[in-house]
């Protein structure tokens, strides 16, 4: 069978399918090309940010290279309204919840995604972060519903997102699940389509979404990191692979090119870094795992919006037809949008590439708030109070995040021993590090939600401490790896560390350290439960994934093996709180500094 006649037997099935049938008409083509004008405005990486997010989360350096206030929900608002014309279509590469403040993590994310649906949101790649409390949870989400076990929220049943979520790359490990994933392509699908989804597999989502503006349609492709794992909890998605992206965006292409869709659009959860303090609108973008994905897939796909670094850039990279396309990303938290404007053609139905422009708005706090988006995060803002103000737990006093001399802290110290008690059934894990840029406040015995001074700690109050939303895992280290890990908590050193940072240690675990020693030979002394470690032996070290990931320079971690993943840190931290209660600050006698 010749290309043309397979296709236009797949064009038969999509007729037939009806959803798709318009798609395939063929336009007039005696008529000379007429451009249709579409424009595209893009978030990612939102996570919840339905308060303006404060501190550096909530600063932006614009496009003069200010840093400026920037993201919340009734500013976003504003600045769609204001970007918004009658050709629009909103978008999202994921990561929209997830990692989220209680306002919305109290909710499962219901008020995060009901928000969206507030924009006009109308199509989102999955992140990394819609996968936090699985995949059943994410179709709850998606679908509607209340909560198995939490229940309805205070705004009733959950009606579903009002937007398409799509995640080409995300399939079942089993070859013979049931799917509803293609019923954006028609109720009954097409032969062709089935054919080839046989030799791909079974999509655990929609691969794709067709949004029609002005008579053509659009196709998006939706994509997250394959990464996605090794930094999700693992029972969430125990049904389900991550594949190459670049090999999904290939096969979603294909897909859309069988029911006659060729203006495609890639979001793609998925991004690179950025040198620090360039504009939003610069192409600083280091070619990483996002470049790879923005330069290889099908030279039909036109655009490539990306996410998950967090980092604003615009760039124009080469397809493998060596065409220019679009690669950008919005930055996260809601401060960033992007505006990407295009022309299609209207007989050729495809994107006429020279007409694709893309800017990055920062979202500005200098605009009148949204007031409809005020009301509602104020409802949000009254629910979540009594949650905010359950109390977990009761200290005997202040629980500092001030650092001793050796650079323990006495709250660093007991969520290292809350991460440890959490990790060691599911995990086997034997000592815990905790990273201490991430205890991000004290706890103080007079800010009971009364002020009277009796020690009880709250919800809120433990959320304010640990709210990343970082989930705890295990990896086996040697001795001489968890040496090197300590090494690098020091300035300088092979990776360059910026600052020193000392891991806070659970309560078994002892060393010296001798900050004026040379680099390598700063640590010395290592005990658990006082027998000394010898470099060979492996030891289960419990961190939230960000150590684990490498981060704050702590390269050493991704030597670890056998990586576990378990519960959330802010759920260790309040559970341990709850079993020792009342608690008194742990003394920070578990780092010896010599000179
Ligand atoms: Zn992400």
């Amino acid at each position: 069978m010749t290309s043309r006649s397979f296709l236009r037997l797949a064009l038969a099935g999509a007729v037939a399918s009806g959803a798709v049938m318009l798609a395939a008409l063929p336009a007039d083509a005696s008529k000379a090309p007429r451009t249709v004008p579409v424009r595209l405005l893009a978030l990612n990486d939102f996570h919840g940010n339905l308060e303006p997010p404060t501190g550096s989360s909530g600063r932006m350096v614009d496009e003069n290279g200010q840093t400026v206030e920037a993201g919340g929900a009734v500013y976003i608002a504003a600045h769609m309204k204001a970007l918004a014309d009658k050709n629009t279509i909103a978008v999202a590469q994921g990561d929209l919840i997830g990692a989220t403040p209680l306002i919305s993590a109290a909710y499962h994310d219901e008020p995060s995604v009901e928000f969206m649906g507030k924009l006009g949101l109308k199509v989102a790649a999955v992140g990394n972060h819609e996968f936090d409390e699985g995949y059943s949870e994410l179709r709850r989400i998606m679908k509607g519903g209340c909560h198995p076990v939490d229940g309805c929220s205070p705004a009733g049943e959950w009606k579903g997102a009002a937007f398409d979520y799509v995640g080409a790359n995300v399939l079942f490990k089993n070859p013979h699940e049931k799917s509803d994933a293609l019923a954006a392509l028609g109720g009954a699908k097409p032969g062709a389509i089935k054919h080839m989804l046989r030799d791909w597999g079974v999509p655990a989502l929609p691969p794709v979404s067709i949004k029609w503006m002005n008579g053509v349609p659009i196709g998006f492709i939706g994509l997250v990191t394959q990464t996605t794992p090794n930094i999700v909890t693992s029972e969430g998605i125990k049904d389900l692979k991550f594949v190459d992206e670049v090999k999904a965006a290939n096969v979603a292409s294909k897909l859309l090119k069988l029911v006659g869709v060729k203006a495609q659009v890639v979001l793609v959860h998925e991004g690179d870094q950025v040198n620090a303090g360039q504009s939003p609108d610069a192409c600083s973008a280091v070619p990483g795992a996002g470049n790879r994905i923005a330069t290889q897939v099908d030279p039909e796909i036109d655009i490539v919006l990306s996410g998950h670094s967090h980092q604003a850039y615009v760039c124009t990279v080469k397809d493998p037809a060596g065409h220019d396309r679009l690669f950008s990303q919005g930055g996260s938290f809601g401060r960033v949008i992007t505006q990407v404007d295009l022309k299609v053609n209207a007989r050729t139905r495809d994107i006429d590439r020279a007409s694709v422009v893309a800017d990055n708005h920062v979202v500005t706090r200098t605009v009148t708030p949204d007031p409809e988006i005020s009301a509602f995060v104020q409802t949000w803002k009254d629910r979540v109070a009594p949650v905010a103000n359950k109390a977990v737990g009761t200290i005997t006093t202040d629980i500092t995040n001030t650092a001793a001399p050796s650079g323990e802290s006495a709250l660093g110290d007991l969520i290292a021993d809350a991460q440890l008690a959490a990790t060691k059934t599911g995990g086997n894990a034997q000592i815990a590090l905790m990273n201490p840029g991430g205890v991000r406040a004290s706890l103080t015995h007079a800010s009971s939600p009364a002020g009277e001074g009796d020690g009880v700690v709250t919800y809120g109050e433990a959320f304010t401490v640990q709210p990343f939303n970082n989930l705890m895992q295990v990896v086996t280290l040697t001795g001489a790896q968890l040496k090197t890990v300590l090494e690098q908590q020091f300035t300088g050193g092979p990776n360059n560390q910026a600052f020193t940072k000392i891991l806070q240690p659970s309560a078994n675990f002892t060393y010296t350290y001798s900050a004026g020693a040379p680099w390598g030979s700063k640590v010395s002394d290592m005990k658990i439960d006082g027998v000394p470690v010898t470099d060979t032996q492996s030891i289960r070290v419990a961190a939230n994934n960000f150590l684990v990931g490498g981060g704050d320079a702590f390269l050493g971690f991704q030597d670890g093996t056998d990586l576990w993943s378990g519960p959330l840190d802010i759920d260790a931290f309040v559970d341990y709180l709850g079993q020792h209660n009342p608690i008194a600050p742990p003394a920070t006698d578990r780092i010896t500094a010599v000179a």
